[in-house]
């Protein structure tokens, strides 16, 4: 019986394409034109009434009558709806359907249905046709086009007259106004940011220095930051985010920028801190050839650091290596460390080896790679309100450690902060910026340098300006918004104490009004004693 109800299943499902044209011959073809013929029953009631009939009657001729039947009915329903939707995919077909077949003739039109260009949906683009209509009045005809050709040739009038009044009286320089005799330099983490989010008086500062004053003066200014861990242009777009305004990186030093003057000097280098590959990165774009990392080490033998595992992430992007074959030429601290226990173990293990060769042991210790950390402040000035360890406190600690294994002095280096050298650069770089940017080709009379950290800032301010290589005056002022706590005495004393960097600003500012005026009264007195002598 069941095989008899497939028999006729089969049979009619073949009944209904009798007039359909012999050009749609593929699968594809059928099975679309046959989705939108309609049979006049549905197909439970052919199936319910062909096994009630079976058993009264023979299989064959009820076949064939119901074949019959089914095929009858076909031919007298109406037209069927194959371009009900006039899908883009059938409209290809349609060129090989026979035209003169009135059943399957397209509509007419040629089936687009012109949809507007704002109310279509998704199911008109993708059930509909191919072409949208943009609104009316933006298919009228426009003459924008020749209002754009009349601005363009008004522009170029206004610059033809700007360029010919010009030969006669020269237009007045932007930077007139900017002055040639002082300028700022800044710390940033407890000056003019504190936990990643500006100090408030920081942005008033800075406007102040940009002409916002009572003198309308123009201030140049730099960033001397020992913070790293990030290339100079990164640091300069947080700081121009946080600020407000835009920070170049021809006025911004970071701790380890002084390091890229050494890429030429080692080949394969260690470098330690930071996030992530990040301060690899910094260091292949200072022009360091042959980079490696604390997880390359512990990626090649993870028994290096026994309490640290490399995460998925660290795994990945670590690079593998034989360290058993390689030499390390010196060590690189260039950001605050994320592991310090498995970071000094590592870098215990250079020191201490003969040449930089991992896994090697120096009777003398006197043959590991230098080591050379970007900055040396020991506490810094964070979102937590009393202040967090920095890369100079690691120094202290490896210190101490190199001492206690070995009974020698480790021997490093130190950049930033408050070394004369960062001062020096600091010299060059603001010198080349006033050139740059206000035209002025001198070095300052005066550099008002502001900072929350006396150890760094106040000290290596204050050393440079008594050294024989500072050829200007540079004057601390020590800032209360950081490191500095109230109440207490700092190590080193600054020029000038404020409350915030705005009232530094006002300070260095109204500093320099104060000189001016003296140094005017007194050109004045010796005029008078001139004429008072004749
Ligand atoms: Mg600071």
């Amino acid at each position: 019986m069941l095989v008899h109800l497939a028999a006729f299943s089969h049979a009619r499902t073949f009944a209904s394409p009798f007039r359909l044209p012999h050009a749609l011959d593929t699968p594809s073809d059928w099975s679309q034109i046959r989705h939108h013929v309609h049979s006049p029953f549905p197909n439970w009631l052919l199936d319910c009434s062909f096994l009630v009939l079976s058993r009264y009657f023979n299989i064959r001729v009820l076949c064939f009558f119901y074949l019959a039947i089914f095929t009858l009915l076909t031919l007298l329903q109406p037209p069927p709806i194959v371009f009900q939707h006039f899908n883009p995919i059938l409209i290809s077909k349609t060129r090989y359907i026979n035209m003169s077949d009135t059943v399957l003739s397209p509509p007419a039109k040629p089936g687009i249905r012109r949809l507007s260009s704002i109310s279509t949906t998704f199911e008109d683009l993708a059930l509909g046709p191919s072409v949208v209509v943009p609104p009316e009045h933006m298919s009228k005809p426009s003459d924008a086009h020749e209002t754009a050709a009349a601005m363009e040739m008004a522009k170029h009038r206004l610059r033809k007259r700007d360029n010919r009044a010009g030969d006669v009286t020269p237009p007045t320089p932007v930077d007139t106004l900017v002055t040639d005799q002082y300028a700022f330099a800044f710390d940033i983490d407890g000056v003019l940011v504190r936990g990643g989010k500006p100090i408030p008086q920081a942005v008033e500062a800075l406007k102040v220095l940009n002409g916002q004053n009572e003198y309308g003066v123009k201030v140049p200014y730099i960033f001397v930051t020992n913070g790293g861990g990030k290339t100079e242009q990164e640091r300069c777009l947080d700081l121009s985010r946080q600020l407000e305004l835009e920070v170049s990186a021809g006025q911004f030093i970071c701790g380890h920028t002084p390091m890229r003057e050494m890429a030429e000097k080692y080949k394969t280098v260690l470098v330690v801190g930071g996030e992530g590959e990040k301060c690899r990165a910094v260091a292949e774009g200072y022009g360091f050839k042959d980079v490696v990392t604390p997880g390359d080490i512990i990626k090649d033998n993870k028994h290096t650091t026994p309490f640290r595992k490399l995460t998925a992430d660290e795994t990945e992007h670590s690079r593998l290596r034989n360290f058993g074959e390689s030499e390390i030429d010196a060590i690189f601290v260039f950001a605050d460390s994320r592991d310090w226990a498995g970071d000094q173990q590592i870098i215990l293990d250079l020191l201490m080896s003969k040449n930089g060769r991992l896994g090697t042991r120096s009777e003398t210790f006197d043959e590991g790679p230098p080591i050379y950390f970007s900055h040396n402040d020991v506490v810094w000035s964070a979102s937590h309100p009393l202040t967090r360890m920095g890369m100079g406190a690691l120094r202290v600690s490896l210190e101490a450690l190199y001492k206690s294994l070995t009974g020698k002095e480790l021997v490093s280096t130190a950049f930033g902060k408050p070394q004369i050298g960062t001062f020096q650069f600091a010299t060059r770089l603001l010198q080349q910026w006033r050139k740059d940017t206000h035209g002025i080709d001198a070095p300052p009379r005066t550099v008002y340098f502001v900072g929350d950290t006396p150890e760094s800032d106040i000290r290596g301010t204050n050393e440079f300006n008594a050294s024989s290589v500072c050829e200007n005056q540079w004057y601390s002022i020590l800032v209360r918004t950081g490191v500095f706590e109230e109440g207490t005495k700092p190590a080193f004393a600054p020029n000038a104490t404020v409350d915030n960097v705005l009232e530094a600003v006002k300070f260095g500012i109204q500093r320099e009004v104060d000189k001016g005026l003296k140094s005017k009264v007194q050109q004045l007195s010796q005029q008078q004693e001139a004429i008072m002598e004749e």
